[in-house]
């Protein structure tokens, strides 16, 4: 049987103050920097055998600060940059929209943007991904929702806009866990799922 119709889970993770330093609408591929910690989480997630997908928010795009291109160019650096410290990312989904905008256009909301489940769909669509097991990652209240709203465990991290963030939460919304980093966020979870913790 081909490896890649076996069904494993995915780790989501968010990109923008998760993986690499928040930078605010950032259009440059050589504005990625790696956050410390985060080739270690990817190796352990390659190592236990999960799906990594990235699921960012971009509305950059709806906005006019730069094009798919622009995001599509940083992401691949991301990936690149990842994969030269042998941690793979499968690939990064991203939002282009913006309610606000889309209501000037008398469009529809998307149904992509975090805290909504679109990317997750799309990942389905894309990989033979088991839902149970699977888990989101990220900085913001709309990390979590979307984690929720996809009914998965839902970790923030307190890098990028992390600490901010934290205290959004009511008591019904609240994150699974806060960690420090996406490291400590893969460990906690890696613990409670009885994981090895050194690849
Ligand atoms: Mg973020
Ligand atoms: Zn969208």
């Amino acid at each position: 049987m081909a490896e890649s119709f076996i069904h494993r889970p995915a780790a989501f993770l968010d990109r923008d103050g998760t993986l690499i330093v928040e930078r605010d609408f950032l259009g440059d591929p050589d504005g990625v920097q790696i956050l410390p910690g985060v080739p270690e989480a990817i190796r352990l997630l390659n190592a236990w055998g999960y799906w990594v997908i990235g699921v960012s928010n971009q509305s950059g795009i709806a906005r006019g600060y730069y094009g798919a291109k622009e995001v599509e160019a940083v992401n691949e650096r991301v990936i690149e940059t990842l994969a030269k410290e042998n941690a793979y990312l499968n690939r990064i989904y991203y939002c282009p929209h913006l309610p606000e905008i889309s209501i000037a256009h008398n469009e529809p909301e998307c149904d992509c943007r975090k805290p909504a489940t679109g990317m997750i769909e799309n990942a389905k669509r894309d990989y033979p991904i088991d839902l149970a097991g699977s888990f989101v990652a990220g900085d913001r209240v709309a990390d979590v929702g979307l984690a929720h709203n996809a009914r998965l465990p839902g970790l923030l991290v307190l890098t990028g806009y992390g600490l901010r963030e934290s205290e959004l939460f009511g008591e019904h919304d609240a994150p699974d866990v806060i960690a420090d980093d996406l490291l400590a966020a893969v460990r906690w979870f890696g613990r409670k799922m009885g994981f090895p913790d050194i690849p």
